[in-house]
């Protein structure tokens, strides 16, 4: 039995979801002429209460797109030391949007408005501009640590006393709402821009979307072009992600379920020395020897993991992972 714990983006698309990708209607979508690719970004925009989206090849590209949008150059953006922005998006930040970037550290990736208000710089010669406020939910590499509505709201009203854009990395965002129980919908009010990653718990194979109003998203659509994110009959990956939206959010709680169980197993395995807690479907555990041994131990039963650090291990639990390979898992890791 192979179990790839990897990374929610190995996902293979279902035969449901080849089905809808066979017999989506499709056109030239730099024309803006493709069916699937437009019904996709209406069905994306009205979820969260925003005006408009695009669909971009990949989060990167959104999240990049959208820090172009939000900054001129010499600006500067406020984001938690382990933001994907800044950190797993190869400099793109500086060679992109010629913007500096203010790390924050935040608990388990999160920040508060207490956090940031102090690193707002002042107008002065010497400072360059904050402008933009970059969060990330869920985290990541705070390993899938969320924020509630309640947390962003005090950001918000923030950005907007110091006219700060503030813009979501999304790329977790439908496992995020699944812990905390929050509307989708309600996500317009306090952002200025979201991306959401399609291809990641979703399991869709390609792509992301960028909300935002529609000047945004005007402009947007030429930045598009210019990082040669212009893809013609895109519809096939669109029907893809439409499908993903409407069958692939409610079973979130399944990945986060399957967390759990392997975080109650690592906690009883003498060979790990701490796992933190769970929130949605990354689990971070530390090891006593080093991971790359742990990771040996693994591989040669079937699972792959990946190391985030010498001691530390991540699992990610998605779509394609069974019950079945969740108690294989289990098994491995109570005889080690
Ligand atoms: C995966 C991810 C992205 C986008 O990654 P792509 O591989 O470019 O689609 C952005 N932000 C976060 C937090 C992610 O985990």
């Amino acid at each position: 039995m192979t179990v790839d714990l990897r990374s929610d983006t190995v996902t293979k698309p279902t035969q449901g979801m080849l089905e809808a990708m066979w017999s989506a209607k499709v056109g030239d979508d730099v024309f803006g002429e493709d069916e699937s690719v437009n019904a996709l970004e209406e069905k994306a925009a009205a979820m969260f209460g925003m005006e408009a989206a695009i669909f971009c090849p990949s989060g990167t590209m959104t999240n990049q797109i959208a820090i172009k949008c939000f900054t001129q150059p010499l600006d500067e953006l406020i984001a938690d030391q382990t933001a994907h922005v800044y950190r797993y998006e190869g400099g793109g930040i500086a060679f992109n949007s010629a913007v500096s970037t203010r790390l924050l550290n935040g608990y388990r990736g999160i920040l508060t408005a207490e956090m940031i208000e102090p690193e707002i710089n002042a107008e002065n010669i010497h400072y360059p501009h904050t402008s933009l406020v970059v969060l990330e939910n869920t985290v990541n590499k705070g390993g899938g640590s969320c924020y509630t509505l309640q947390q962003i709201a005090p950001i918000a009203e923030l950005c907007k006393k110091y006219n700060l854009k503030l813009h979501l990395d999304g790329a977790r965002i439908f496992n995020a709402l699944a812990y905390t129980g929050d509307s989708a919908k309600d996500y317009g009010k306090y952002f200025d821009g979201i991306s959401v990653c399609l291809s990641k718990g979703l399991g869709a194979p390609v792509g992301s979307v960028f909300l935002a109003d529609k000047d945004t998203i005007k402009y947007a659509r030429r930045l598009r072009k210019v990082f040669g994110g212009g893809m013609r009959q895109a519809g096939f990956l669109a029907a893809a992600a439409s499908y993903a939206l409407d069958r692939h959010v409610d079973r979130l709680k399944i990945d986060h379920a399957h967390a759990h169980t392997l975080a109650d197993a690592l906690a009883n395995c003498g060979c790990v020395t701490n796992v933190v807690p769970v929130e949605t479907n990354i689990v971070l555990f530390d090891t006593e020897q080093p991971a790359e041994q742990m990771l040996a131990k693994l591989e040669s039963k079937g699972i792959k993991a990946n190391s985030t650090d010498k001691h530390r291990i991540r699992f990610v639990t998605h779509l394609d992972i069974h019950p079945e390979q969740i108690e294989h898992v289990v098994k491995v890791l109570g005889e080690m």
